[in-house]
Protein backbone atom coordinates (compact mmCIF):
# COMPACT_ATOMS: atom_id res chain seq x y z
CA UNK A 1 0.00 0.00 0.00
CA UNK A 2 2.91 2.18 1.00
CA UNK A 3 4.59 0.89 -2.31
CA UNK A 4 1.37 1.95 -4.50
CA UNK A 5 1.08 5.63 -2.80
CA UNK A 6 4.90 6.42 -3.07
CA UNK A 7 4.55 5.02 -6.69
CA UNK A 8 1.65 7.48 -7.59
CA UNK A 9 2.83 10.30 -5.76
CA UNK A 10 6.02 9.66 -8.26
CA UNK A 11 4.30 9.91 -10.96
CA UNK A 12 2.40 12.85 -10.34
CA UNK A 13 5.62 14.89 -9.63
CA UNK A 14 6.56 13.57 -13.01
CA UNK A 15 3.70 14.51 -14.76
CA UNK A 16 4.42 18.08 -13.16
CA UNK A 17 7.51 17.98 -14.43
CA UNK A 18 6.64 17.23 -17.77
CA UNK A 19 4.27 19.29 -18.05
CA UNK A 20 6.02 22.60 -16.88
CA UNK A 21 8.66 21.62 -19.52
CA UNK A 22 6.01 21.43 -22.12
CA UNK A 23 4.32 24.99 -21.04
CA UNK A 24 8.00 26.38 -20.95
CA UNK A 25 9.13 24.88 -24.91
CA UNK A 26 5.33 25.54 -25.97
CA UNK A 27 5.39 29.47 -25.08
CA UNK A 28 8.34 30.13 -26.23
CA UNK A 29 7.34 28.90 -29.55
CA UNK A 30 4.60 30.89 -29.73
CA UNK A 31 6.11 34.56 -30.20
CA UNK A 32 7.58 34.24 -33.34
CA UNK A 33 4.74 32.55 -34.89
CA UNK A 34 2.53 35.15 -34.00
CA UNK A 35 2.54 37.08 -37.20
CA UNK A 36 1.36 34.01 -39.35
CA UNK A 37 -2.02 35.41 -38.51
CA UNK A 38 -1.87 38.05 -40.91
CA UNK A 39 -4.41 37.04 -43.43
CA UNK A 40 -2.72 36.52 -47.08
CA UNK A 41 -2.54 33.46 -49.28
CA UNK A 42 0.31 30.63 -47.60
CA UNK A 43 3.00 31.52 -49.43
CA UNK A 44 2.51 35.16 -49.12
CA UNK A 45 2.27 34.43 -45.23
CA UNK A 46 5.70 32.29 -45.09
CA UNK A 47 7.06 35.01 -47.24
CA UNK A 48 6.08 37.42 -44.92
CA UNK A 49 6.54 35.68 -41.51
CA UNK A 50 10.52 34.87 -42.56
CA UNK A 51 10.98 38.81 -43.81
CA UNK A 52 9.23 39.91 -40.72
CA UNK A 53 10.88 37.97 -38.10
CA UNK A 54 14.61 38.11 -40.45
CA UNK A 55 13.94 42.16 -40.40
CA UNK A 56 13.77 42.26 -36.37
CA UNK A 57 17.09 40.42 -36.89
CA UNK A 58 19.04 42.96 -38.77
CA UNK A 59 17.55 46.04 -37.40
CA UNK A 60 18.50 45.03 -34.01
CA UNK A 61 21.51 43.28 -34.04
CA UNK A 62 23.11 45.49 -36.73
CA UNK A 63 22.19 49.45 -36.00
CA UNK A 64 21.60 48.70 -31.72
CA UNK A 65 20.94 52.97 -31.62
CA UNK A 66 17.93 52.92 -33.70
CA UNK A 67 14.89 54.00 -31.68
CA UNK A 68 12.44 50.79 -32.36
CA UNK A 69 9.88 54.12 -33.27
CA UNK A 70 12.10 53.46 -37.05
CA UNK A 71 10.79 49.87 -37.29
CA UNK A 72 9.66 49.38 -40.42
CA UNK A 73 6.04 48.26 -40.14
CA UNK A 74 5.03 44.49 -40.10
CA UNK A 75 4.21 42.56 -43.54
CA UNK A 76 0.85 42.16 -43.22
CA UNK A 77 -1.31 41.88 -46.48
CA UNK A 78 -4.43 44.56 -46.29
CA UNK A 79 -5.56 43.65 -49.52
CA UNK A 80 -7.42 40.49 -50.16
CA UNK A 81 -7.24 40.63 -54.00
CA UNK A 82 -3.53 41.64 -54.10
CA UNK A 83 -0.83 40.23 -56.87
CA UNK A 84 1.02 38.56 -53.90
CA UNK A 85 3.94 36.62 -54.24
CA UNK A 86 3.46 32.97 -56.40
CA UNK A 87 6.54 31.60 -55.45
CA UNK A 88 10.00 31.94 -54.13
CA UNK A 89 12.73 31.05 -55.52
CA UNK A 90 16.39 30.06 -53.89
CA UNK A 91 19.61 30.69 -55.99
CA UNK A 92 22.73 28.59 -55.18
CA UNK A 93 25.08 31.26 -56.61
CA UNK A 94 28.19 29.35 -56.38
CA UNK A 95 30.17 29.84 -59.46
CA UNK A 96 28.61 32.95 -60.74
CA UNK A 97 25.14 31.69 -63.07
CA UNK A 98 23.72 34.06 -65.01
CA UNK A 99 19.79 35.20 -65.44
CA UNK A 100 18.00 37.07 -68.44
CA UNK A 101 17.42 35.93 -71.76
CA UNK A 102 19.14 39.61 -72.97
CA UNK A 103 22.25 37.81 -72.69
CA UNK A 104 22.32 34.61 -70.37
CA UNK A 105 20.22 31.16 -71.95
CA UNK A 106 20.78 28.23 -69.87
CA UNK A 107 18.69 29.28 -66.72
CA UNK A 108 14.92 28.93 -68.20
CA UNK A 109 13.46 28.47 -64.65
CA UNK A 110 10.30 31.02 -65.23
CA UNK A 111 7.40 29.33 -66.36
CA UNK A 112 4.56 30.94 -68.30
CA UNK A 113 3.12 34.05 -67.12
CA UNK A 114 5.74 34.05 -64.53
CA UNK A 115 7.44 37.44 -63.67
CA UNK A 116 10.14 38.86 -61.58
CA UNK A 117 10.11 42.75 -60.55
CA UNK A 118 13.73 44.11 -60.77
CA UNK A 119 14.93 47.48 -59.95
CA UNK A 120 17.92 49.46 -60.02
CA UNK A 121 20.09 52.46 -59.13
CA UNK A 122 18.20 53.36 -56.02
CA UNK A 123 17.74 53.80 -53.13
CA UNK A 124 16.66 57.30 -53.81
CA UNK A 125 14.18 60.34 -51.99
CA UNK A 126 10.72 59.86 -53.05
CA UNK A 127 11.21 57.74 -55.89
CA UNK A 128 12.47 54.15 -54.36
CA UNK A 129 9.22 55.19 -51.33
CA UNK A 130 6.99 55.14 -53.98
CA UNK A 131 8.02 52.26 -55.45
CA UNK A 132 8.15 50.20 -52.13
CA UNK A 133 4.72 51.81 -51.40
CA UNK A 134 3.12 50.29 -54.51
CA UNK A 135 5.00 46.71 -54.19
CA UNK A 136 3.70 46.96 -50.49
CA UNK A 137 -0.14 47.76 -51.36
CA UNK A 138 -0.13 44.48 -53.99
CA UNK A 139 1.58 42.69 -51.28
CA UNK A 140 4.43 41.45 -53.82
CA UNK A 141 8.48 41.33 -53.69
CA UNK A 142 11.08 42.41 -55.93
CA UNK A 143 14.70 42.53 -56.71
CA UNK A 144 17.01 45.58 -56.20
CA UNK A 145 20.08 46.77 -57.26
CA UNK A 146 21.16 49.49 -55.39
CA UNK A 147 24.12 51.55 -56.77
CA UNK A 148 26.67 51.92 -53.84
CA UNK A 149 27.12 55.73 -53.89
CA UNK A 150 23.52 55.92 -53.42
CA UNK A 151 23.10 53.87 -50.88
CA UNK A 152 25.70 55.86 -48.31
CA UNK A 153 23.93 58.97 -49.44
CA UNK A 154 20.37 57.37 -48.21
CA UNK A 155 21.38 54.13 -45.94
CA UNK A 156 17.53 54.87 -44.38
CA UNK A 157 15.94 54.40 -47.71
CA UNK A 158 17.88 51.20 -48.67
CA UNK A 159 17.03 49.69 -44.67
CA UNK A 160 13.68 50.17 -45.77
CA UNK A 161 13.71 47.90 -48.84
CA UNK A 162 15.36 44.92 -46.98
CA UNK A 163 12.62 45.89 -44.21
CA UNK A 164 9.92 45.24 -46.31
CA UNK A 165 11.20 41.72 -47.26
CA UNK A 166 12.85 42.92 -50.97
CA UNK A 167 15.85 41.31 -52.20
CA UNK A 168 18.81 43.21 -52.69
CA UNK A 169 21.57 42.74 -54.24
CA UNK A 170 25.04 45.66 -56.00
CA UNK A 171 24.72 47.61 -58.60
CA UNK A 172 28.86 48.66 -58.51
CA UNK A 173 30.11 51.69 -56.62
CA UNK A 174 29.77 54.52 -58.89
CA UNK A 175 27.84 53.16 -62.18
CA UNK A 176 30.63 52.55 -63.79
CA UNK A 177 30.76 50.72 -67.79
CA UNK A 178 32.44 47.73 -66.93
CA UNK A 179 33.07 46.62 -70.21
CA UNK A 180 34.59 50.22 -71.33
CA UNK A 181 37.92 50.82 -72.96
CA UNK A 182 39.24 52.60 -70.12
CA UNK A 183 38.00 50.36 -67.42
CA UNK A 184 40.98 48.42 -66.21
CA UNK A 185 40.73 44.43 -64.01
CA UNK A 186 41.65 46.18 -61.05
CA UNK A 187 38.92 49.08 -61.65
CA UNK A 188 36.33 46.52 -62.08
CA UNK A 189 37.17 44.88 -59.30
CA UNK A 190 37.36 47.86 -57.33
CA UNK A 191 33.34 48.65 -58.58
CA UNK A 192 32.18 45.36 -57.77
CA UNK A 193 33.70 45.01 -54.37
CA UNK A 194 33.18 48.64 -53.16
CA UNK A 195 29.33 48.74 -54.50
CA UNK A 196 28.53 45.40 -52.46
CA UNK A 197 30.54 46.88 -49.12
CA UNK A 198 28.46 50.00 -49.29
CA UNK A 199 25.75 47.87 -49.35
CA UNK A 200 26.65 46.01 -46.29
CA UNK A 201 27.42 48.94 -44.91
CA UNK A 202 24.14 50.45 -45.15
CA UNK A 203 22.16 47.84 -44.44
CA UNK A 204 24.38 46.94 -41.58
CA UNK A 205 23.63 43.32 -43.08
CA UNK A 206 25.53 41.35 -45.62
CA UNK A 207 23.50 41.60 -49.57
CA UNK A 208 22.49 39.26 -51.74
CA UNK A 209 25.17 37.45 -53.83
CA UNK A 210 23.31 39.34 -56.93
CA UNK A 211 24.76 41.85 -59.30
CA UNK A 212 23.76 43.84 -62.49
CA UNK A 213 26.47 45.29 -64.83
CA UNK A 214 25.46 48.86 -65.68
CA UNK A 215 24.02 49.22 -68.56
CA UNK A 216 24.15 45.64 -68.81
CA UNK A 217 27.74 45.99 -70.31
CA UNK A 218 29.59 42.75 -69.22
CA UNK A 219 33.24 43.36 -69.12
CA UNK A 220 34.84 39.61 -69.51
CA UNK A 221 37.35 40.22 -66.63
CA UNK A 222 34.75 41.30 -64.03
CA UNK A 223 32.33 38.12 -65.22
CA UNK A 224 35.93 36.11 -64.25
CA UNK A 225 36.29 37.91 -61.08
CA UNK A 226 32.32 37.49 -60.15
CA UNK A 227 32.48 33.83 -60.76
CA UNK A 228 35.05 33.73 -58.48
CA UNK A 229 33.54 34.93 -55.88
CA UNK A 230 30.22 32.97 -56.13
CA UNK A 231 27.90 36.09 -57.03
CA UNK A 232 24.84 35.43 -59.68
CA UNK A 233 24.74 37.91 -63.05
CA UNK A 234 21.67 39.49 -63.60
CA UNK A 235 20.55 40.44 -67.12
CA UNK A 236 17.22 40.71 -68.40
CA UNK A 237 14.30 39.29 -70.18
CA UNK A 238 12.55 42.47 -70.61
CA UNK A 239 13.93 45.90 -70.83
CA UNK A 240 10.99 48.76 -69.49
CA UNK A 241 13.04 51.54 -70.83
CA UNK A 242 11.91 53.50 -67.78
CA UNK A 243 14.83 55.47 -67.64
CA UNK A 244 13.76 57.57 -71.05
CA UNK A 245 9.88 57.30 -70.70
CA UNK A 246 8.09 60.40 -70.80
CA UNK A 247 5.58 59.31 -68.51
CA UNK A 248 4.24 56.29 -66.78
CA UNK A 249 1.51 55.63 -69.53
CA UNK A 250 4.54 54.89 -72.19
CA UNK A 251 6.75 52.36 -68.81
CA UNK A 252 3.20 50.34 -68.48
CA UNK A 253 2.44 50.11 -72.43
CA UNK A 254 6.18 49.10 -73.04
CA UNK A 255 6.26 46.32 -70.33
CA UNK A 256 2.53 44.45 -71.27
CA UNK A 257 3.15 44.42 -74.95
CA UNK A 258 6.64 42.62 -74.48
CA UNK A 259 5.17 40.74 -71.71
CA UNK A 260 1.90 39.72 -73.86
CA UNK A 261 4.71 39.03 -76.81
CA UNK A 262 7.25 37.24 -74.72
CA UNK A 263 4.65 35.44 -72.34
CA UNK A 264 7.01 35.77 -69.24
CA UNK A 265 10.19 37.17 -67.85
CA UNK A 266 12.36 39.63 -65.34
CA UNK A 267 11.53 42.86 -65.78
CA UNK A 268 14.13 45.58 -65.54
CA UNK A 269 12.89 48.66 -64.03
CA UNK A 270 14.82 51.56 -61.88
CA UNK A 271 13.38 52.44 -58.40
CA UNK A 272 15.82 55.26 -59.51
CA UNK A 273 13.13 56.99 -61.71
CA UNK A 274 10.31 59.05 -61.01
CA UNK A 275 7.53 57.77 -63.34
CA UNK A 276 8.75 54.14 -62.12
CA UNK A 277 7.03 54.76 -58.51
CA UNK A 278 3.94 56.52 -61.20
CA UNK A 279 3.77 53.66 -63.20
CA UNK A 280 3.80 50.55 -60.61
CA UNK A 281 0.53 50.79 -59.15
CA UNK A 282 -1.12 50.26 -63.14
CA UNK A 283 1.79 48.05 -63.88
CA UNK A 284 1.04 45.75 -61.07
CA UNK A 285 -3.09 45.76 -61.42
CA UNK A 286 -2.68 45.16 -65.36
CA UNK A 287 -0.03 42.28 -64.12
CA UNK A 288 -2.88 40.74 -62.00
CA UNK A 289 -5.55 41.10 -64.23
CA UNK A 290 -3.44 39.54 -66.92
CA UNK A 291 -3.00 36.47 -64.97
CA UNK A 292 0.63 37.26 -64.11
CA UNK A 293 2.44 35.85 -61.21
CA UNK A 294 5.21 37.28 -59.56
CA UNK A 295 8.28 35.09 -58.81
CA UNK A 296 10.92 36.16 -55.77
CA UNK A 297 14.17 35.38 -56.08
CA UNK A 298 16.35 34.74 -52.44
CA UNK A 299 20.10 33.98 -52.77
CA UNK A 300 20.89 30.44 -50.70
CA UNK A 301 23.41 32.24 -48.52
CA UNK A 302 24.73 36.14 -48.23
CA UNK A 303 27.58 37.90 -49.95
CA UNK A 304 30.77 37.74 -47.70
CA UNK A 305 32.72 40.89 -48.62
CA UNK A 306 36.03 41.58 -48.85
CA UNK A 307 37.47 43.69 -45.11
CA UNK A 308 40.21 46.13 -47.13
CA UNK A 309 37.20 47.24 -48.75
CA UNK A 310 34.74 47.35 -45.74
CA UNK A 311 37.48 48.99 -44.39
CA UNK A 312 38.51 51.33 -47.04
CA UNK A 313 34.56 52.79 -47.22
CA UNK A 314 34.32 53.31 -43.38
CA UNK A 315 37.54 55.10 -43.77
CA UNK A 316 36.86 57.25 -46.86
CA UNK A 317 33.20 58.32 -46.75
CA UNK A 318 33.32 58.80 -42.23
CA UNK A 319 29.22 58.67 -42.85
CA UNK A 320 27.20 58.08 -39.29
CA UNK A 321 25.87 55.07 -40.50
CA UNK A 322 29.57 53.85 -40.11
CA UNK A 323 29.96 54.61 -36.59
CA UNK A 324 29.69 52.35 -34.17
CA UNK A 325 28.78 54.75 -31.42
CA UNK A 326 25.26 54.83 -29.75
CA UNK A 327 23.49 57.64 -30.45
CA UNK A 328 23.73 58.67 -26.62
CA UNK A 329 27.02 58.54 -27.29
CA UNK A 330 27.65 61.21 -29.68
CA UNK A 331 23.81 63.25 -28.89
CA UNK A 332 23.36 64.22 -25.35
CA UNK A 333 20.38 66.90 -24.39
CA UNK A 334 21.83 69.15 -22.48
CA UNK A 335 19.49 71.90 -21.65
CA UNK A 336 15.63 71.46 -22.54
ZN1 LIG B 1 21.90 51.13 -63.64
Amino acid sequence: MRNALGLMLASLVTAVVIAGVWFFTASSRVEPAAPATVVAAPSERLVATAAAARADVEFTAAIPEKAPASSPPKNTCANPNALGVARVVEIDTTGGPGFGFEHFKQLDFLTDHEVVLTFDDGPWPVNTPAVLKALADECTKGLFFPIGKHATYHPEILRQVAAAGHTVGAHTWSHANLNSKKMTDQLAKDEIEKGFSAVKLALGTAPSPFFRFPELQHGPAAMAWLGSRNVAIFSCDLDSFDFRAKNPEQIVNTVMTKLDKQGKGIILMHDFQKHTGEALPTLLARLKAGGYKVVQMKAKSSFQTLAEYDDALIKDIKLPVASTRPVGSVVQTVSE
